[in-house]
């Protein structure tokens, strides 16, 4: 069953009204208390912060973060760093949200979280941003510890980043403390295959939805996919390892395309030497970045950021499936459109969650201090994505319902029965 939203919410609709539009559907289709409902649309603690940062050339600027806990009912709550100008509260708790969904979907022992600084990370020296980063640290360290909110890498931040966090923090508690934060270099408390994973758990999703349509020879189907950074490029490079036809990719520069496929560790090393973009890339076409969601292809994967397919262009998607790489690509409008013309979409909550869940195998070792090889990683991240993804089908058949509906409603259970569980402090 598809139950429509109201038609006054359009496009312009941040993300923070997309989660709660989102969660509104799906929340009609859990069996609970109506003010247990109202509790969970709830953000348990927002945090925020300004701060100064010292410039290379001796001044002084302020900058302003946000941490934002959403719940903490299954765990410690778990959730990316964001830096980017486009940050702001409404952002942090939507994501804070969809992170408390994704752990639960997954079934993994954390809440939700998500943090940001209001900060173009490309404007900045090295040394600028190692001192932001330390300052922001600092100031979250009253509400993050390795057993109550632990970040890890978002947009615009990396595992250098994740270092400084790790060693701002073991400063001030004066010992290592590696489990404050995932996504780390492996040399300090890093996991194999944590920079791969979500767009490993991507593809992961992508082969299951293909494969359950009878889509069962990767050299015939052709990928569209929009954002080359963390997600973007190691979910083309897994689809390209496995056979697929990658035929357009973009960046914040633009796009390119090429029908016959684009060679992924080529432009992988072509990027690598041109300022981090594919700008320019020889072997394939310009496109816009609105021309390319709207390109032929089997499959559409967004990851890039929030609020891209939406009631404007969702008409004209060509894809038959779109795979959400990004948090949030999808606006609640363009929900319905894609559900109406028969495109399946598999959820941000479910198709990006490989990150986390190989954020959660990096906490667990960093905890027992005791690591993992590569396929362990991969054989765990496999097992808990392809049943999370069974379970969510099966959820959408049983209760006629898309699978962004499906994987909300499972998760939305698991942390109601969590609460009820804990009971009602005090
Ligand atoms: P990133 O900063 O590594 O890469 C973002 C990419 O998107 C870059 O290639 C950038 O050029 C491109 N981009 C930015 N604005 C764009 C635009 N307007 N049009 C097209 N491309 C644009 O970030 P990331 O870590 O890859 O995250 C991408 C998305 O995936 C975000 O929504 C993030 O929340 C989500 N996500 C990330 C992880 C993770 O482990 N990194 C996990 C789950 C979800």
């Amino acid at each position: 069953m598809v139950v429509a939203f109201n038609p006054q919410i359009d496009e312009h609709f941040g993300p923070y009204q997309t989660a709660l539009a989102q969660y509104d559907r799906a929340s009609q289709f859990v069996n609970i208390r109506e003010d247990l409902i109202e509790y969970m649309r709830y953000p348990r603690r927002e945090f925020s912060v300004n701060f100064p940062v010292r410039r290379d050339d001796g001044t002084i600027e302020m900058f302003t973060g946000y941490r934002v806990h959403h719940s903490t009912a299954l765990g410690p709550s778990k959730g990316g760093l964001r830096y980017s100008l486009a940050v702001t509260p409404d952002e942090v708790r939507a994501l804070a949200m969809w992170m408390t969904w994704k752990c639960a979907l997954v079934n993994l022992p954390y809440g939700g979280a998500k943090g940001g600084v209001v900060v173009d990370p490309r404007q900045l020296s090295l040394g600028e941003l190692e001192r932001l980063t330390r300052r922001y640290a600092s100031e979250l360290i009253p509400i993050m510890s390795p057993h109550s909110d632990i970040p890890a890498p978002d947009m615009g931040t990396n595992p250098q980043v994740m270092a400084w966090i790790m060693d701002t923090y073991s400063m001030t508690m004066g010992y290592s403390v590696p489990a404050i934060v995932t996504g780390k270099p492996m040399n300090i408390g890093g996991s194999e295959g944590r920079t791969q994973a979500t767009g490993r758990g991507v593809i992961i999703c992508m082969v299951s939805a293909l494969e359950q349509h009878n889509f069962t020879t990767p050299e015939d189907v052709s990928v569209v996919i929009q954002g080359f950074g963390n997600v973007g490029s190691y979910a083309a490079l897994q689809a390209y390892s496995l056979g697929y036809k990658i035929v357009a990719i973009s960046d914040i520069s633009g796009g390119i395309h090429n029908p016959n496929g684009i060679d992924i560790p080529d432009l992988m090393d072509y990027v690598a030497v041109n300022g981090g973009t594919i700008e320019g890339y020889p072997h394939a076409d310009f496109v816009s970045n609105s021309e390319l969601l709207t390109l032929e292809c089997d499959v559409l994967i967004p990851a890039a950021m929030e609020g891209q397919l939406t009631r404007s262009n969702a008409g004209q998607v060509k894809a038959k499936f779109v795979i959400e790489g990004a948090n949030g690509p999808t606006t609640p409008d363009a929900d319905d459109i894609l559900n109406d013309r028969g495109i399946f979409v598999v959820p941000d909550i479910l198709a990006n969650a490989g990150g986390v869940i190989v954020s959660y195998f990096e906490w667990v070792q960093d905890l027992q201090a005791f690591f993992w090889n590569e396929n362990q990683v991969y054989d765990q991240l496999e097992r808990i994505l392809k049943r999370a993804y069974e379970e969510t089908y099966a959820t959408a058949q049983e209760h006629n319902l898309d699978m962004r509906t499906a994987a909300q409603v499972k998760a939305i259970k698991r942390v109601s029965d969590a609460i009820i569980t804990r009971g009602f402090y005090p």
